[in-house]
């Protein structure tokens, strides 16, 4: 949507062909307008003046002169040097090689263990299974893969694969329709990123999700199951203000979970 512009009162046309009136509408008679056109949107409105476009605002004033390449490999050099620590109430594996870029494989004689300790050890059990599922496909398909699990009787209540690398958006349904479920959000990482901020997003938006898991596909496996502060129903730009992301992800860590850890599963 970089750049698209449109009459005050026209809406704007979705990639996917949906008409919104501004950045994540979710009103004004868009109400048919899917969760994954609104979910994780990064967009900024901004207002022109027939008559006076000359080199005026082209940009956020956050900004300044950058191109939106140029921010966007800001934000990811910045993520790089931030380190998460021990005051953030954040357990950290000990996992050097994260956010590189590189693209990681499943392997079978890795562990994928997923042990959450208010989960009975069936569900954990189904959880950790799921994980293995999840590495397996993804490497194969070289794409995102999600699961929704039940967190009380572990049951894989959901699968949907993913597109170009993005984790897919329509499990927004299934969780929508479900809520008297408690959900575990799983999904596989193609490359060595540790969870994101549109990750922990999911949990933020929901008051059915329990538990947001990230498994790159060689088993270094993030978990984050929430604790009992009720959902902010935020995005973590609206809870934090403007901060880079592993900094939006490890204050959101610190809120709303009660522990997050890492596991390495290749020794
Ligand atoms: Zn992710």
């Amino acid at each position: 949507m970089h750049g698209r512009r449109t009459e005050v009162d026209e809406p704007f046309v979705t990639p996917e062909g949906f008409h919104i009136m501004w950045p994540a509408d979710c009103t004004s008679g868009s109400s048919d307008v899917p969760q994954k056109e609104i979910r994780n949107c990064r967009c900024t409105l901004l207002s022109r003046v027939k008559g006076f476009e000359g080199d005026t605002v082209t940009s956020s004033p956050d900004m300044g002169d950058m191109t939106f390449e140029e921010w966007q490999n800001a934000k990811t050099t910045r993520n790089q040097e931030f380190t998460f620590n021990q005051n953030d109430g954040i357990i950290r594996g000990n996992v050097s090689d994260q956010n590189t870029g590189r693209m990681v494989s499943y392997n079978p004689s890795y562990d994928y263990t997923i042990a959450v300790e208010k989960y009975s050890d069936e569900v954990s059990r189904a959880l950790s299974m799921e994980a293995a599922w999840l590495a397996e496909q993804g490497t194969k398909d070289k794409v995102e893969w999600l699961s929704l699990v039940d967190t009380q009787t572990g049951e894989v209540l959901y699968r949907e694969k993913g597109e170009d690398l993005q984790t897919g958006a329509n499990f927004w349904d299934y969780i929508l329709s479900h809520s008297e479920k408690k959900i575990a959000f799983l999904h596989n990482h193609v490359f060595d990123g540790a969870i994101s901020a549109p990750d922990m997003e999911i949990m933020l938006t929901s008051d059915s999700v329990d538990c947001v898991v990230a498994i790159r596909n060689d088993a270094v496996i993030c978990v984050a199951p929430r604790n009992d502060r009720p959902t902010p129903n935020k995005m973590l730009f609206m809870l934090y203000g403007d901060k880079t992301e592993a900094e939006l992800v490890a204050l959101a860590i610190r809120d709303y979970t009660r522990g997050y850890y890492e596991h390495d599963g290749r020794r």
